[in-house]
């Protein structure tokens, strides 16, 4: 299986991505998005320099690590003796155990929430706000992963079903669906939806500091992040104040924008109504 890996990643990605682009016409969450398609290009654009950055840096990735640290006995599993049908699966809620801390700690340390701050400042969710992180937010991602992949001797099919879980349910999370109420509350048992995930892309502070699961949603539950919805409810205002505008969706200024502390004085002053927050189109 790990022979066709390109394919499989590339397969499920777009199968979802296209999927979910589907179910937005279909059962579009009744919030107004008015810059629609020109976020695009910036979101996309992020993907793409930061898997170019990481085939860089680290080609071999994160199933790479488990390749070398199987080869050669090292880490936790192995050393227990777990075979494959018990360490695949751990490793799948393990990783996505260390994804959600490794969540909070973006938002709990200043320099790290300036580059999670570039997927925050989508001034609208769809299945492509889940492409958008900046690169270097990638790459240090992909080295802690790395490193915990090794120390848990995590086998390569579990750190590729991950990989592929994770993307999956992502893009579903932030896909701009209005899911059936009855079946949004039976899924939330068991996966992170559009509905729970948007409580995290509030603008509300105490908000965005909750809901950081992206795959499973125990975690948050586990260790009292959780909140239900947002106090607006459909009204809630997504984004960051002052990042809103236009000009700073463009994918030069998201690389730049972990550089600034506050957004630029000109696209704050000349755009207030792009600023503004947007309850009344909702
Ligand atoms: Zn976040």
């Amino acid at each position: 299986m790990l022979q066709h890996e390109p394919a499989i990643r590339l397969g499920v990605f777009l199968g979802v991505l296209l999927t979910l682009l589907a179910l937005e016409r279909l059962l579009p969450w009744g919030h107004a998005r008015t810059l629609g398609l020109r976020r695009w290009p910036g979101n996309i654009g992020l993907a793409f320099v930061g898997s170019l950055l990481v085939r860089a840096v680290a080609p071999a990735a994160a199933v790479g690590a488990a390749v070398w640290a199987e080869g050669r006995g090292l880490g936790l599993f192995p050393a227990l003796g777990l075979p494959g049908w018990v360490a695949i699966p751990l490793s799948v809620v393990l990783l996505d155990l260390l994804i959600y801390w490794q969540h909070r700690l973006t938002h709990a340390v200043p320099l790290l929430w300036r580059l999670h701050r570039v997927h925050h400042a989508d001034p609208e969710l769809d299945a492509t706000s889940a492409l958008r992180f900046h690169p270097v937010e990638i790459l240090l991602s992909m080295g802690l992963k790395m490193a915990v992949v090794v120390a848990l001797g995590a086998p390569p099919l579990g750190v590729l079903a991950f990989e592929v879980l994770l993307n999956a349910t992502a893009m579903f999370n932030h896909a701009a669906i209005g899911l059936p109420p009855r079946l949004e509350r039976v899924l939330r048992l068991g996966l992170v939806t559009p509905e729970m995930h948007r409580t995290h892309h509030s603008e509300v502070q105490a908000e965005t500091d909750s809901c950081y699961g992206f795959c499973l949603p125990w975690w948050d539950r586990l260790f009292g992040s959780y909140r239900a919805a947002p106090a607006a409810g459909e009204a809630v205002v997504i984004g960051v104040l002052g990042w809103r505008v236009p000009a700073l969706q463009r994918l030069d200024r998201l690389l730049l924008q972990p550089l600034l502390a506050a957004p630029p004085l000109s696209a704050a002053s000349t755009t207030a109504s792009a600023l503004a927050p947007r309850r009344s189109e909702a």
